[in-house]
């Protein structure tokens, strides 16, 4: 038993035999494509506002071979999580969200069976320590992709203050050191009556460059898109 969660790294390594992952999921790329048409109706973002107006702009930042930044691990990380890629429990109620990506390697290739490990509070705040609500694992494809179904989390207070919403992550090549890192929502977004632009401005663990791109909600649904970069090699 691991007590020390913040100390991070890769306890992971060996913890899991690699195997190949089902297809699933939207590309980035795609998930692009399929935002547009909503995003024009209501531009709101920078980035949907960009759409509308037919400016080119990626919806996830092109791979430029940098390393997806790290973030400290947290002290509610659970090994042995279920193999899925939704998330979503019986009792779960929050702002559902679709998350798509892929993973690249530093040289810009997609990284097939990179482990991935999603956890996150529910729309309370709350995480699910007892069970699995909200958390899974899961294999990218042979392109690289992973699909999470899930909802956006709530903010919390928790050692490090009041968090804004995030979903922890830890991301691993079959081999490779372990990512892990926090991924965050635009200021626009909109769940639980809270003010995100606030919530992400006062949270000092933030990083922006880890911030999950939107496309205009549906029917009280969000997609997403992120893509990972990750050394493969330790
Ligand atoms: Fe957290």
């Amino acid at each position: 038993m691991r007590h020390d969660h913040d100390a991070g790294g890769g306890h992971t390594s060996s913890r899991r035999t690699f195997i190949r992952a089902s297809s699933m999921g939207m590309t980035a790329a795609a998930l692009a494509a399929a935002g547009a048409a909503s995003a024009a109706a209501h531009p709101t973002t920078a980035v949907q506002q960009a759409r509308a107006q037919g400016r080119p702009l990626a919806v996830t930042p092109a791979c430029d071979g940098h390393e997806t930044p790290a973030a400290t691990e947290g002290p509610l990380f659970k090994p042995e999580s279920p193999e899925r890629g939704n998330v979503v429990t019986p009792g779960i109620s929050g702002v559902r969200l679709d998350l798509s990506g892929v993973v690249y390697d530093t040289a810009c290739a997609p990284v097939t069976g990179a482990l991935i490990e999603f956890w996150q509070c529910d729309q309370n705040g709350d995480y699910d320590t007892s069970g699995f609500a909200l958390r899974g694992h899961q294999y990218t494809d042979n392109r690289g992709a992973f699909r999470l179904q899930t909802i956006i989390p709530r903010d919390y207070w928790g050692r490090w203050g009041n968090r804004a919403p995030h979903i922890h992550t830890q991301v691993q090549a079959p081999g490779g050191p372990v990512l892990i890192t926090q991924l965050y929502f635009p200021d626009g977004t909109q769940a639980y009556g809270r003010n995100f632009a606030a919530l992400n401005a006062q949270d000092r663990l933030r990083n922006s460059a880890c911030t999950i791109t939107l496309s205009a909600p549906q029917d009280g649904r969000y997609t997403g898109a992120f893509d990972f970069v990750i050394k493969t090699t330790v």
